[in-house]
């Protein structure tokens, strides 16, 4: 790679990926001057309704994806499931930030896990499983409860089953119905945060102060920051988000969410090499959005301050919302210190991520609260 890429506004950046977190990076793009292309094989998606060009084309389509490539001085993701032979033939026509290096370790659960390890990363406690016997085997040796995830493609809690007890390994195993899995420890967390960093390709470094996260069914739903952990756990949790950018050689944003145990260890669940659902509160309120710092780093731009401006909450607007009809958009923004996201989706199934609020508070809790009550005035009639 050329550590010395530099692409100036004015220049065409690629994206991997149509969804949200591309729409997004494109808005930020956008108003820093650039053009960006996307492609993905859908059509009038989040990010080809903000984009300069959208390009429709599947993945498997090499042949696409070197055209589009060719036509961009530096292309990024915005999903991390892009096939890595997809990563391969835009990396002919202009460099990939982060490499499909990064995407290769952290597409896949066992990887990633064995990535931690070998670098001395806090993670949760696992072991490989293959098959059933090997299932049993390993409920044997890390006991129960734990839970049961497939190695590849696992986002939002998909493609994992708890296991309670050892006779619930047979339905487990069914359920999950992966050839390639991780059985975990289930960890009795205190809380789940988050850090996200950005890293450019000359090695330097930044990282937002951690959001505290909740999640319902398992999708990530309200996320609060500065979290309340303590000075110590603020520390270590950015310096061990730091040196996961750095052992992976990340160029990009990357997220790395944590389990906080109750005796106060810091344990790492997953990575995410891409701006998080718990940074859209950069947006409103950082001094550089997670999306600007992606752009930046992709770019060989120098990295922005990461200041925040005043405590904020975001709460995430699925699908449901809109279940009893369009949800009341003037009441949520009627409330001052609230903004409003959509991400221009055409339909609003159960579980699909449509949009978001921010809410800017005087402390962490008045923000959450207030973000809470402006998606619940979505409901008024
Ligand atoms: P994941 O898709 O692996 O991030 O899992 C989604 C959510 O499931 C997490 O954010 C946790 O709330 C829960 N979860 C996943 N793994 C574990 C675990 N080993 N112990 C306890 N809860 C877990």
């Amino acid at each position: 790679m050329n550590n010395h890429l530099y692409v100036p506004p004015g220049s065409v950046v690629g994206v991997l990926g149509s969804g949200q977190l591309g729409r997004m990076f494109t808005l930020a793009a956008r108003r820093m001057g650039y053009r960006v292309h996307t492609f993905s094989p859908d059509e009038d998606t989040p990010t080809g309704q903000v984009a300069d060009v959208e390009v429709v084309a599947s993945y498997d389509d090499l042949d696409a994806v070197r055209r589009f490539a060719g036509e961009t001085r530096v292309v990024t993701f915005e999903f991390e499931n892009v096939p890595a032979p997809t990563a391969a033939a835009a990396a002919e026509r202009a460099p990939v930030r982060p490499e499909g290096s990064v995407l290769h370790t952290t597409q896949q659960r066992i990887r990633e896990k064995a990535f931690l390890r070998a670098n001395g990363l806090p993670h949760v406690p696992y072991l490989e499983v293959r098959s059933f016997g090997e299932l049993r085997a390993a409920l044997a040796e890390l006991g129960t409860p734990a839970v049961l995830k497939s190695a590849a493609f696992g986002y939002d809690g998909k493609g994992q089953a708890k296991i309670a007890s050892a006779d619930e390994a047979e339905s487990a195993w069914r359920e999950v119905g992966s050839a390639e899995c991780v059985l975990e420890a289930f960890v009795d967390f205190e809380r789940e945060i988050s850090v996200v960093a950005a890293r450019s390709a000359d090695g330097s470094c930044v990282t937002y102060a951690p959001s505290d996260n909740t999640h319902a069914r398992h999708i990530l739903d309200v996320s609060v920051s500065p979290s309340t952990i303590s000075e110590r756990l603020h520390r270590e949790s950015a310096e061990i988000a730091r040196a996961v950018l750095e052992k992976l050689g990340v160029a990009g944003v990357l997220c790395t969410e944590f389990f906080v145990t109750r005796d106060g260890r810091l344990l790492i669940n997953e990575l995410a090499p891409r701006p998080h659902n718990s940074g859209h509160l950069t947006i409103d309120a950082c001094l550089t959005s997670q999306f600007e710092q992606q752009l930046r780093a992709v770019c060989g731009l120098p990295l922005g301050a990461v200041d925040m401006l005043r405590p904020a909450a975001m709460a995430n607007l699925l699908g449901d919302q809109w279940e009893n009809g369009e949800p009341n958009w003037a009441r949520a923004c009627a409330i001052p210190g609230v903004k409003l996201h959509l991400y221009g989706k055409l339909e609003a199934r159960r579980g699909r991520k449509m949009g978001h609020l921010t809410a800017l508070g005087e402390t962490p809790e008045a923000a959450r609260e207030l973000v809470l009550e402006a998606r619940h005035a979505l409901l008024e009639r």
